[in-house]
């Protein structure tokens, strides 16, 4: 395999580790899809996980901006699924610093105690995946009002839903574009009209 994995490659350990099903699934936002992809199911197996982050690392290294502060940056992960893919990229790229955020229930996300920015810290967003981007924007909000500058995104898949966030012109880096078909709910949805049982999944 090369240092970058092509798309394929990528799609095909998806498939292997069960991360990527195919069928009729329903997401907690009510919309219906043909396809559920579950990242750390592939992230289980270290091989893999190594595969996807150097790969990732590789892509961001190739941005001269990003290069030239490669010793400085933070690498910060809103959640604990982009826990594997921010250690494995903040490894390979040598960066200065890997933490996260975390939530309570609807509470905003917030930081561990003593975890905090200093004034023009460079940060790179990471993520295994980018969805809605609901919760990478909201980091980026939290990293900005405490002073950080978010330089760029990179997540091992990105699979736009019909309201995926705009991040404007913040570079964003990924393995994998994965389109799925979305339905707005039952009504207008192909699979239930085709009777194909459904399944309810969260992520
Ligand atoms: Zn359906």
């Amino acid at each position: 395999m090369n240092i970058i994995p092509t798309e394929q490659e990528v799609v095909s350990i998806l498939r292997e580790t069960g991360a990527l099903r195919d069928g009729h699934f329903l997401y907690p936002s009510g919309l219906h899809s043909n396809e559920y992809l579950q990242v750390p199911l592939a992230m289980r197996y270290y091989q893999y996980q190594k595969t996807l982050s150097v790969g990732l690392s590789r892509l961001l290294r190739a941005n001269p901006e990003i290069r030239a502060i490669v010793n400085e940056l933070s690498i910060v992960t809103p959640m604990t699924g982009g826990l594997p893919v921010a250690y494995g990229v903040t490894e390979a790229l040598r960066a200065n610093q890997v933490y996260w955020a975390e939530r309570q229930a609807d509470e905003p996300l917030h930081f561990r105690q003593y975890l905090e920015q200093h004034e023009g810290e460079q940060v790179v967003l990471v993520d295994d995946i980018l969805r809605t981007g609901k919760n990478l924007s909201e980091l980026k909000g939290l990293l900005e009002s405490h002073g950080a500058t978010v330089v760029g995104l990179a997540v091992v898949i990105y699979q736009p839903t019909p309201d995926t966030f705009d991040f404007g012109n913040l570079p964003l880096y990924y393995l994998a574009k994965l389109d799925a078909s979305y339905y707005a709910d039952a009504e207008h949805c192909e699979l239930c009209r085709q009777g194909t049982p459904i399944e309810k999944v969260c992520f």
